[in-house]
């Protein structure tokens, strides 16, 4: 079985995109200022947003913080962006989820607007994607997840893909996208029956349910691509996936590890969405 690290695609995209800024920047242009909000103390969110800063400033992004007490009320969060919305030296904005209950999770996807949408949540952004394009700003997790399956030369066109759940962040953007890129896709999700019959006849199988080593062996097929976008930390400190740890040993095609799989791709393609948007401003192309 083929282990597909996620890592030397990540610093292949992250590379690609520092030489692209480094080369506008010899114009004298100010470099990209990428913010992200951040709404309470959710360990794992802090976790990303520090990363997220971190491999943005090592590149040559402007990257801030601005923090919000999980009390905070929405409309004390949406005025601040509405600031950063009319600020021209900001060129990507990123709400980090998940919120607090009290924020609408339908009227937050339309807060930033799309030019700055680095995350692909407006719905003008996504809708761009159902329409075909895939050219723009595209949602970060499926846009990495095709980069792999590239770098691994492993075939979209044509095959018969099943995407287990249906996010605004990762499933509905996924199936879009790959089919966009010619795959016949099968979009599951919790209430989706005979999910085994379905899997086990995929070629490649994208696992984004949210469920801690729930898939087994007996979802997968001997010639499966298995993708595990599932990060969880279980009750020994340990980071898991949607998978079970038995399909490392399983007769699979190929499966991404969690943590180094998906993970560190979602990060890059980050960097090269708010690189889009700082083009956009810019006028390049
Ligand atoms: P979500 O909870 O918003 O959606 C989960 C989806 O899976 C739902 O549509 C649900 O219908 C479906 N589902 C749940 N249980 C199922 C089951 N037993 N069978 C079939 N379908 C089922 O989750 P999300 O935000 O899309 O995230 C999914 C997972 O991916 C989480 O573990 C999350 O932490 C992880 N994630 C990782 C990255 C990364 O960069 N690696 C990025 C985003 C999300």
């Amino acid at each position: 079985m083929q282990i597909l690290y996620g890592k030397p695609v990540a610093e292949q995209i992250l590379s690609r995109v520092k030489a692209d800024l480094a080369s506008i920047l010899t114009q004298n242009k100010a470099a990209p200022r990428l913010v992200v909000i951040l709404v309470g103390d959710e360990p794992a969110s802090c976790v990303y947003v520090k990363k997220k800063t971190e491999i943005a400033q090592s590149i040559g992004i402007l990257s801030e913080v601005i923090h919000f007490s999980s009390t905070t009320n929405p409309e004390e969060v949406y005025s601040k962006i509405e600031e950063l919305n009319h600020d021209s030296s900001v060129h990507g904005i990123l709400l980090q989820r998940p919120l607090p209950q009290s924020f609408d999770r339908f009227d937050i996807s339309t807060w930033i607007i799309p030019e700055k949408d680095v995350d692909c949540f407006h719905p003008t952004n996504l809708g761009r994607l159902m329409t075909g394009d895939s050219s723009k700003i595209v949602s970060c997790t499926p846009k990495g997840i095709l980069y792999l399956l590239d770098y691994y030369k492993i075939k979209i066109d044509g095959a018969l893909i099943s995407v287990i759940g249906r996010s605004a962040i990762v499933g509905r953007p996924l199936c879009q996208i790959l089919t966009n890129r010619n795959a016949t896709v099968i979009q599951c999700h919790s209430k989706t029956k005979n999910l085994k019959n379905l899997t086990l006849q995929s070629d490649i199988v994208v696992v984004a349910a949210g469920v801690p080593e729930f898939f087994g062996p007996e979802f997968f097929g001997k010639k499966s691509v298995v993708i595990d976008v599932g990060i969880h930390r279980s009750s020994n400190g340990k980071l898991v996936g949607d998978c079970s740890s038995k399909l490392m040993t399983s007769e699979i095609s190929a499966l991404t590890p969690v943590p180094g799989g998906v993970g560190p791709l979602t990060i890059a393609t980050l960097m090269e969405n708010t690189l889009f948007c700082y083009k956009l401003r810019n006028g390049h192309s």
